[in-house]
């Protein structure tokens, strides 16, 4: 008998599948989920760039905002060949539940242009960047969205919008958030996304009463999350024992020895050819047997069709939607946890937080205060979701978004929207 293969649900169906689940069980207004269902506003623009062949190539790009019951809409811009519409969608209706958990004072947004920007040069990229800016900067404001880095795009692509939004409105260094230190950005930022995958990994192994020295950890994506989720967990005492990059992965299930791999990627641009150290593909990269395996890149990585292959005991989202409902359905019947998105990588729009406040003082704090900060507020949610999850024998992304869910519908009914 042949497994009957589930239907192709859209990113933003996923999502919505979670907070339809949630709304059910927090009896929220039918009319408030009727809000919840789409963005508040959807942009979508042409974005022309002279490309050095001198040929014009015109891109699209797109900002959704999802929901601002809660405050200016906060969201990071992803420059990669499948951002379509729906994708970005998706991942503004997530950074609103993200934001939510966490207690930011935010709404959820993303942006998105769909290009290759591992096959265009500084400058396509630089000039890519203005035009983006420049067609949605009469939606953006720093008490009105404030962008931020995803996927393909980092603290150089935000010094651009920075600096193409500041010719048009005047400097607002606090128009994005996710900037080089030297122009306002806030120490840590960097490592803000894998510091908090670590913080996760630190509580989930304490509540299971284990040492991280005695735990097996595989990360897919050697990116800025991926490769930050890699330095502190084994810098807390974690053995990570493989990693992965575009080219392909590496394994040693002694540990890979993290510093030297560093010094190696320096060099190399790849993890791949690392020794003493196994090749592996992303594929067999996920199915390696360990304790917890961290999707650190794209999303929709497990899925119905491999989630029977999972050899890992937790299963630690790092990257935004690496689960697909279907996967995350076979990964609950073989009862192997999943730490949700909206928890684990959330410490980059906090810290985007801890940024966009000092912008706004005209203030800095010094390094050793964002990484205390982003801690406390890491570890404060992580339990209080987990005692969520605990107290309604929901699982930890149910007990997520019922957090979230109901903390957005308060906001939106307080607020008068419906
Ligand atoms: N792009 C990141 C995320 O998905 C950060 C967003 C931000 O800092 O605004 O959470």
């Amino acid at each position: 008998m042949t497994t009957p293969v589930a239907p192709h649900v859209s990113p933003s169906e996923s999502v919505l599948q979670s907070v339809y689940e949630a709304a059910g069980r927090l009896r929220t207004s039918p009319e408030v989920v009727d809000l919840l269902r789409t963005s508040w506003r959807e942009v979508r623009a042409q974005i022309p760039v002279r490309m050095e062949s001198k040929r014009l190539q015109i891109f699209e790009g797109y900002r959704v905002q999802h929901n601002g019951a809660r405050g200016p809409y906060k969201g990071g811009v992803r420059f990669h060949p499948k951002a379509d519409l729906d994708e970005v969608r998706a991942l503004a209706m997530l950074m609103t539940y993200k934001c939510a958990l966490m207690d930011l004072p935010f709404g959820g947004a993303k942006g998105g242009v769909m290009c290759d920007p591992l096959h265009m040069s500084e400058t396509e990229l630089n000039r890519l960047t203005r035009s983006y800016t420049q067609h949605i900067g009469m939606i953006l404001g720093i008490s009105r969205d404030i962008p931020a880095p995803d996927m393909g795009t980092n603290a150089q692509t935000m010094a651009w919008m920075m600096d193409a939004y500041g010719q048009k409105y005047g400097y607002t260094p606090g128009i994005v958030t996710g900037k080089p230190v030297e122009l306002g950005g806030s120490h840590g930022r960097d490592q803000a996304t894998g510091r908090g995958v670590a913080v996760c990994m630190r509580e989930y192994a304490a509540i299971e009463k284990a040492n991280p020295r005695d735990l097996k950890v595989v990360v897919q994506g050697y990116g800025n999350v991926g490769s930050w989720t890699a330095r502190l967990a084994s810098e807390m005492g974690f053995t990570v024992v493989a990693v992965s990059d575009i080219k392909g992965g590496i394994c040693n299930m002694e540990g890979l020895d993290i510093a030297a791999l560093d010094r190696w990627f320096s060099v190399a641009g790849s993890v791949t050819g690392f020794e003493p150290a196994e090749p592996v593909t992303n594929e067999q990269l996920l199915e390696i047997p360990c304790d917890y395996l961290v999707p650190a890149a794209l999303g929709e990585v497990i899925t119905g069709e491999n989630a029977a292959n999972i050899r890992a005991r937790v299963v630690v989202e790092a990257a935004n939607h690496p689960v697909t409902p279907s996967g995350d359905e076979v990964l609950a019947k073989r009862k192997i946890p999943v730490l949700p998105d909206v928890l684990v990588n959330a410490g980059g729009v906090t810290v985007s937080y801890f940024e966009w406040t000092q912008n706004i003082q005209q203030f800095r704090w010094p390094l050793e205060t964002v990484i205390t900060e982003l801690e406390k507020r890491m570890v404060a949610t992580f339990h209080e979701l987990m005692g969520r999850s605990a107290r309604d024998g929901t699982s930890p992304r149910q007990a997520a978004f019922d957090i979230s869910v109901e903390r957005v519908a308060k906001a939106i009914l307080l607020r008068g929207f419906v």
